[in-house]
């Protein structure tokens, strides 16, 4: 317990603040530990052992033998027994100071189990020592399981038949197997456990990258393959293939690569495994295949027919490009189809059966009719032949192609054969063909023998055993000219040059053969025959011969007739020549009369003498409101008023029978909307150069404007008429019964003012004077509207009027204002004129007492004279007064127009208005030319006898 108090202090905690604490026992720590424990003493004596060395061993303390007895008990094995002993005693022997090493032995339990312990033995101070104890059973048998299985991954790597190998995470190499060897060159020792990846190398040469191990190790997915191609990528997995160019001397080499990342059991990399396979063989088969399918592919669609397949059911499955061409479908139109429905349909029964024999394994070609995408028929010849194998039909293959083309020809040919044939039998010819080498009769028609009339020899002569030289002996003796017919059929075969001949011969019986004697050759101009054509012309013959007789005979007549003829011509030339000149004259002054006629303002129309119109222009219809043909169908008198129709017959029929040529009157005309229009026409006769009329001819003019304004006029002027009259009768009563009661009122208020001349005061003196004045100024006023009311009404009848006379006596009557105002007058020579004498002097009296009147303050100087001016005389009065101010020079002329007030100057303002209507009812017309201040010119003009 010493040493244990001492151990103490080893194990011992000690605690600075609180003081020494007492040591813990050392079998209290032993007992608690998970190792095994015991001590033991210099003798090999078990002094203690702990819980866990009696759960392993099964003794306690005092069950172990002490020494040797010990390694007896629980060492089996003889040999690990005196190992054990031995270094147990070396052990011994050792000072504290040595650790020996521990040991592991095989131990045997006491319940008889095996198990694998490691021993460590420390010695203690004391002398003895310290066995602490492991037990490795179940280590070292999962590590032996392990190792096991490692071995045999090993091997199973090592004979796999892809080169392989693996890395550690640390990437050095730790599997290697044979066809790694193989395949590098690089043995095993010289690879394993290296880490610089010198391994990769031999794999790649200049096409180096990084291994698929490594890549997969690291986990690097940055997407750059590198020379790698087909990479796939899967958790863990990294598979590519590589193409190594410089391998097998040029060649190159496809390698394929898996690589696998190999997981520890926590999860983290533990290493990787890279199997390599060469797969150049197969690529390069792979390549061949392509390359054979695709020269097979467009070998096969470049060629013009069309390949296809189809199933034992007539189903497409394959059909080549070009049958868009002859079909117009895509082949993919056509693939999973049966071929059956493509097939006209009057061959589709023969064409099912066909490929019934073809299923049963016959081939060959045949030929039938296809229906196209438009709905064309194709000729078609296809050749099939099945494909079996292992004596299975997998399917037919064949080739088509479109004969339409050449089943055309063939016809073509058939028909044009057919056509020669037949016309060789219709041939109005006799002919032979005869071989030129072998003198044989290569064909003759059935006329040939009709023409020599041998019918019976024909059969012979067909027989090819007939000679052209005993032809000619035979017809010789019925040629007229035997010598010179058998030298003529000797012409093509001895003149090469001599293409074809036409020649006549004479038989004896009269007969004339026409014959043609032609070389044939074939395509290279070689000569194959000779072919004759004969035609007996013994009537055409006579025919020409009769022909030329009438001929001589027609020739003359035509002669004699031609002679007449040319005479005629000539005189026919001269006539043509004049009428064609009168025709054109015709034509144009036809096309100058249309050109009038329908350009025309007024209504034109040519009428027939059964009074139909023939032709009527725009204008008309215009007028008329209907159309053209309207018109034409209605005629002249179909739109004419009824009330104007009688008339208008009368006047048409006087034109026809002579009594005139052309008439006017106005006339009225039913328009089509009913109204009434009307017109002004003049109607003529056409006639022909005999002076017969054929006829008539109307012009036409809308009066109806013309005819509503003189209406008016006529209804105004008749108003105007009775208004004036009444004027003048109000005038005449007024001025003639007025002075009678003024003349009452005047005489008496001069009474009255005579009788108050003395006592009257003097005012009404003065009204009285006023009365006076105002009466006679009325009176001038009433005379002076009596005289201007019988103007017209009181005028006399025109006399021859000595004028100088007039104005003497005018003159007269105003002496004493003359005289009064010391007026100088001179009145210049004046015509006679046509006049009432007292209106003239009236007109005189007016313009000269006006010219004394509007004097001004010296004396007034009055100019009279006339001047003859065309057909009239113009008189003048001319004075040297106030004058008249132009604007005034027309109001002047105008009733009771004044230019001054009474007080200026006395007067009605009716003396220049009598003077214009007197002077206007002797036909002449009044005016005047003034200066104010200077004097005034007063004219007027009457017309001259
Ligand atoms: P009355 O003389 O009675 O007024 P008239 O009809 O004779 O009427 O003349 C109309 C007007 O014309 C006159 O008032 C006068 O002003 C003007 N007149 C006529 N004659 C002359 C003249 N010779 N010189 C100037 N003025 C004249």
């Amino acid at each position: 317990m010493e040493e244990t108090e001492e151990e103490g202090e080893v194990v011992g905690m000690t605690d600075e603040r609180a003081g020494p604490t007492p040591p813990i026992p050392f079998e209290l720590i032993a007992e608690h530990t998970p190792y095994p424990m015991a001590l033991v003493d210099q003798k090999g004596r078990y002094r203690f052992v702990n819980a866990r060395f009696r759960e392993l061993f099964g003794f306690g303390a005092d069950e172990v033998p002490a020494g040797c007895e010990w390694f007896d008990l629980t060492f089996p094995d003889e040999e690990e027994r005196r190992s054990a002993i031995s270094l147990w005693k070396e052990d011994m022997g050792h000072g504290i100071d040595l650790e020996p090493e521990p040991r592991l032995f095989r131990v045997r339990c006491r319940d008889g189990t095996d198990r694998q312990v490691l021993f460590r033995s420390i010695a203690l101070g004391t002398g003895d020592r310290l066995i602490a104890c492991e037990d490795l059973t179940a280590v070292l048998e999962r590590q032996e399981a392990l190792e096991d299985l490692n071995r045999r991954l090993s091997d199973i790597i090592e004979f796999l038949p892809d080169p392989t190998f693996v890395i550690d995470a640390n990437r050095a190499v730790i599997a290697w197997n044979r066809a790694m060897v193989e395949l590098t060159g690089i043995r095993k020792e010289e690879v394993l456990g290296r880490t610089d990846r010198a391994y990769a190398v031999p794999f790649y040469g200049d096409a180096r990258s990084s291994l698929l191990a490594d890549r997969i190790l690291s986990d690097r997915d940055d997407g750059e393959l590198g020379s790698y191609s087909a990479l796939d990528r899967q958790d863990g997995t990294l598979v590519a293939e590589i193409f190594l160019p410089a391998w097998d001397e040029g060649a190159g080499r496809y390698l394929w690569g898996k690589a696998t990342r190999l997981l520890s059991s926590d999860g983290t990399p533990a290493g990787a495994i890279e199997s390599i396979r060469d797969i150049t063989a197969f690529r390069r088969a792979e390549e061949e295949l392509r390359k054979s399918e695709e020269r097979y592919r467009a070998l096969v669609e470049s060629i013009n027919d069309v390949i296809y397949a189809v199933d034992d059911q007539g189903r497409i499955t394959y059909v080549s490009p070009v049958i868009q061409y002859t079909s117009g479908y895509r082949p993919e139109e056509l693939i999973g189809r049966r071929f059956f429905e493509f097939v006209h349909p009057c061959d589709r029964a023969e064409v099912k059966r066909r490929f019934e024999e073809l299923v049963a394994g016959g081939e060959g070609p045949h030929e039938f009719r296809m229906i196209d995408a438009w709905g064309g028929e194709h000729w078609i010849r296809t050749y099939t032949h099945p494909i079996e194998v292992d004596g299975e039909l997998v399917e037919l293959r064949g080739v088509l192609t479109d004969i339409t083309e050449q089943k055309e020809q063939e016809a073509a040919v058939l028909r044009s054969e057919a056509l020669l044939a037949r016309i060789t039998d219709l041939s109005p010819f006799g002919y032979c063909v005869v071989d030129s080498d072998t003198d044989r009769f290569l064909y003759m028609n059935d006329r040939f023998c009709r023409i020599w009339k041998w019918e019976g020899l024909c059969d012979e002569l067909r027989r090819h055993d007939f000679l052209h030289s005993d032809f000619l002996a035979w017809v010789a003796p019925i040629v007229e000219d035997p010598a010179a017919f058998i030298e003529s059929g000797a012409i093509l075969q001895d003149g090469e040059d001599a293409h074809e001949v036409m020649d006549e011969i004479r038989l004896c019986d009269g007969r004339t053969l026409w014959r043609y004697s032609a070389r044939v050759r074939d395509d290279e101009g070689r000569s194959i025959g000779c072919l004759y054509l004969y035609k007996d012309i013994t009537d055409e013959r006579r025919q020409v011969e009769e022909l030329k007789r009438y001929r001589d005979e027609l020739e003359r007549l035509v002669e004699e007739r031609t002679q007449e003829l040319t005479r005629t011509n000539e005189v026919l030339v001269q006539e043509m020549a004049v009428r064609e000149h009168l025709t054109r004259r015709q034509i144009e002054s036809e096309e100058r009369f249309s050109r009038i006629f329908d350009q025309a303002p007024i209504g034109m129309a040519v009428v027939s003498l059964d009074d139909r119109f023939l032709r009527v222009n725009e204008a008309l219809c215009r007028i008329t409101g209907y159309s053209r043909e309207e018109l034409l169908e209605m005629g002249p008198f179909g739109i004419t008023h009824p009330d104007d129709v009688a008339e208008g017959r009368a006047l048409t029929k006087n034109l026809l029978e002579g009594t005139s040529d052309d008439y006017s009157r106005d006339k009225r005309y039913l328009r089509r909307d009913g109204t009434v229009v009307w017109v002004h026409m003049t109607v003529g006769v056409v006639r022909d150069p005999s002076g017969h009329p054929f006829h008539l001819f109307s012009m036409t003019e809308d009066i109806t404007a013309q005819r509503a304004a003189e209406e008016r006029l006529r209804i105004s002027a008749a108003a105007l008429k009775e208004s004036n009259e009444d004027l003048q009768r109000f005038a005449y009563i007024a001025s003639h019964d007025l002075q009678e009661p003024l003349r009452t009122v005047i005489s008496f208020s001069q009474l009255l003012e005579r009788r108050l001349a003395d006592q009257a005061d003097p005012e009404i003196r003065e009204l009285l004077g006023f009365i006076v004045e105002g009466g006679v100024r009325m009176q001038t006023l009433i005379r002076d509207l009596l005289i201007f009311s019988r103007v017209v009404t009181g005028g006399r009848t025109f006399q021859t009027t000595d004028t100088n006379e007039v104005v003497s006596d005018v003159l007269k009557s105003l002496g004493a204002s003359i005289e009064e105002t010391g007026a100088e007058v001179n009145v210049h020579p004046l015509p006679v004129v046509l006049s009432d004498p007292s209106q003239l002097h009236q007109v005189f009296l007016n313009l000269i007492g006006n010219a004394i009147k509007y004097r001004r303050a010296e004396p007034p100087t009055i100019e009279i004279s006339a001047e003859r001016r065309g057909d009239d005389w113009v008189f003048s009065v001319r004075d040297n007064g106030i004058g008249i101010e132009p604007r005034h020079h027309d109001r002047v002329f105008e009733i009771f127009q004044r230019l001054h007030t009474s007080a200026e100057y006395e007067g009605t303002g009716i003396g220049l208005a009598v003077v214009r209507r007197i002077v206007e009812r002797h036909g002449g017309r009044v005016w005047v030319e003034s200066t104010p201040g200077v004097g005034s010119t007063f004219f007027f003009s009457l017309p001259a006898i």
